[in-house]
């Protein structure tokens, strides 16, 4: 089958090699067994069961939870020239009648259905009168509780495929990775001894940073600057901060939207398609923005706060580079993330009415320790890939060479004395009654004169000025790295405070030593250098151009059309016959139909007036 099934990937798809876990997943449904795919963000999920469904005989039902998805995997299918449509809320009743006629006649290979609409008696009608090959359940983990997006209509699932004359083979597909949700969806489907295949969660072209600026209204928009012209989105917490932020880049002359659940429909989808077609590139968001949107060239994406779980984090990551070209994940942290995700965590568990205490003591005990995960990777010098990797069961090297860990330069310092200094303070302060946050235990240790200290009575302490020598940030820094040690502990439900950790007491042994890590000076932020390419930025912007016209006349996308690393292959390679035009990454036989000519032709005609001579 592979050669065939490689062949059908470069004619319809125009890609080359299979992605890790791809082949043997196309394979594994292709010889009748159900599947199960783990695979990352942006690893390659869809052509898993959309490469099976062009290949079987009769159709294949991709149940699917999001309707902006559907209709963008279902234009780039029509673009890819296979024959696809979808079934979901979206359509009025004539066009929805349309396409259940037209499923019925077997107009097409994949037909993409929300899964609220499984026990529709119209639905059913429609099932029992096709051949239906194949059932692809896209994000499977929506099946789990214990995912981060159940959804009650994905439990109607099992029952759809037993109320079928012939069970179909059956296939999942999610990018999360634990073993509870995998279980669930392996038992919830019924799936019948599945081959699970978990892809390696390495994304090799993302790099990986994380920021803690003093401001990170004044790092953003340097960071926006440096980057002026790529797609990037801005991940915030909370709608407020969405707001904050658009209004803090809307008034600097950018091309940003924004999209949050307090947004009108109408303008979510404004703005989501103004990002998706090009005609804005920054989009600052909450995590209701990006679930299923298959942006291919997405540079960066800042989270603006911190997420609450490493699961969340790099599935918003992964919604970057999904062309396989470089991109950057940028982690903005702050001590107020924790504090805001705490009280989300909470707010979340509170309010549903539905638990006993029991059980609400396990959610929040479980957040608490996922939110303590993500804290970590905002204060590990090791890999930043590596810990997240980790994270996911995988066994990665030591150093990727590509987060800011791998490439930069860490000063050893040693924090011995200072640790002592501040369980020192922090015992003291406690003994007078009550703890207090972290901003008092540095103004003590700094001697600062100020009211609170004074009224407190704190500057009588004997760790009063004790490291007045010491710059303020150096001590937060080495109060959250403490924290991270377990030297101290953050407490309080109104305010954060700090009180002594479970390891406190090793301060006081002689032996005691504390060296940390801390990153030698950052860089000086780039100014706006041009970008480096290998390849001509003229020629780029003209087939740019072209792109971005025929996804005007065309109503798609302009990605759907060619993602970026197709356009700069084309630079690279300057091709200028079919063949040539064929072996580029993303061109498929129709694409090469369709658009081969009017893209050859730039490209001939730059050549030319760039002097080469080597057309035929
Ligand atoms: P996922 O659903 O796993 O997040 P997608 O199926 O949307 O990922 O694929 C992500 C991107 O990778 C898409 O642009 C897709 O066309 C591309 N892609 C998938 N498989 C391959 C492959 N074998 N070679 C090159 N690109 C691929």
């Amino acid at each position: 089958m592979s050669e065939n099934a490689k062949q059908i990937l470069k004619q319809v798809f125009g890609y080359e090699e299979f992605h890790p876990g791809q082949e043997e997943l196309v394979s594994a449904v292709l010889s009748g067994r159900d599947a199960v795919g783990i695979m990352p963000t942006g690893g390659g999920k869809s052509i898993c069961y959309q490469l099976p469904a062009i290949m079987s005989k009769g159709m294949t039902i991709v149940i699917s939870p999001l309707i902006s998805l559907m209709s963008d995997q279902v234009q780039a299918l029509k673009e890819a020239g296979v024959e696809a449509a979808y079934l979901n809320s979206s359509l009025d009743s004539a066009a929805f009648f349309n396409t259940v006629e037209r499923a019925k006649r077997g107009d097409f290979k994949l037909l993409y259905v929300a899964p609220e609409r499984l026990d529709t008696g119209l639905f059913e009608e429609l099932a029992s009168s096709l051949k239906i090959n194949m059932i692809a359940v896209d994000e499977a983990h929506c099946i789990s509780q214990w995912g981060q997006n159940f959804r009650p209509s994905y439990l109607k699932i099992a029952g759809f495929i037993k109320s079928m004359r012939y069970r179909p083979v059956v296939a999942a597909y999610t990018a999360t990775a634990t073993l509870r949700v995998r279980v669930d969806i392996i038992n919830a489907l019924g799936l019948d001894d599945p081959l699970v295949k978990i892809s390696g969660f390495d994304r090799k072209n993302l790099y990986f940073e994380v920021r803690k600026p003093d401001s990170k209204k004044r790092e953003l928009l340097a960071a926006i600057r440096e980057r002026r012209g790529k797609n990037g989105i801005i991940y915030c917490s909370t709608r407020k901060n969405v707001e904050s932020v658009y209004k803090l880049l809307d008034g600097k002359g950018y091309l940003v939207r924004r999209y949050h659940a307090g947004l009108s429909d109408a303008e979510r989808m404004r703005n989501q398609d103004d990002f998706l077609y090009d005609r804005a590139n920054i989009m600052v968001a909450t995590n209701a923005f990006g679930m299923g949107i298959d942006k291919s060239n997405v540079a960066y994406v800042v989270h603006y706060n911190m997420p609450k779980s490493i699961e969340a984090y790099y599935q918003e990551c992964g919604r970057a580079g999904r062309d396989g070209s470089d991109a950057e994940c940028i982690l903005f942290y702050s001590p107020a993330d924790v504090r805001m995700n705490k009280f989300l965590i909470e707010l979340s568990v509170n309010e549903n009415q539905g638990l006993n205490d029991e059980r609400r003591r396990e959610l929040l005990d479980r957040d608490e320790q996922l939110l303590r995960d993500m804290t970590f990777y905002a204060f590990t010098d090791a890999c930043l890939r590596k810990y997240i990797l980790e994270y996911f069961g995988d066994k990665p090297d030591t150093y990727c060479k590509n987060c800011w860990n791998c490439n930069n330069e860490f000063k050893e310092f040693d924090a011995t004395t200072s640790a002592r200094a501040i369980v020192n303070t922090v015992y003291l302060i406690c003994a007078r009654g009550w703890p207090y946050g972290k901003s008092m235990v540095v103004d003590i240790l700094k001697g600062a004169k100020n009211e609170k200290v004074r009224k407190a009575g704190f500057d009588r302490l004997r760790t009063f000025g004790e490291l007045a020598k010491s710059p303020r940030s150096r001590l937060f820094n080495i109060i959250e790295r403490m924290v991270y040690d377990e030297l101290l502990e953050e407490a309080g439900d109104k305010y954060p405070t700090i009180v002594p950790g479970s390891r406190s007491e090793i301060i006081r042994s002689p032996e005691f030593g504390y060296i940390i890590k801390i990153p030698a000076e950052r860089r000086a932020a780039a100014k706006e250098e041009p970008m480096q390419t290998d390849f001509d930025k003229g020629l780029y912007e003209q087939l740019r151009e072209l792109r971005s016209k025929r996804a005007t006349d065309d109503k798609v996308p302009a990605y759907i059309i060619f993602p970026d690393k197709t356009l700069s292959d084309m630079c690279r390679m300057l091709p200028t016959s079919p063949e040539a035009f064929l072996s580029i990454s993303g061109v498929g036989e129709l694409k090469l139909e369709k658009y081969g000519d009017a893209f050859m032709d730039v490209i001939k005609n730059w050549m030319e007036s760039n002097g080469d001579s080597e057309l035929e």
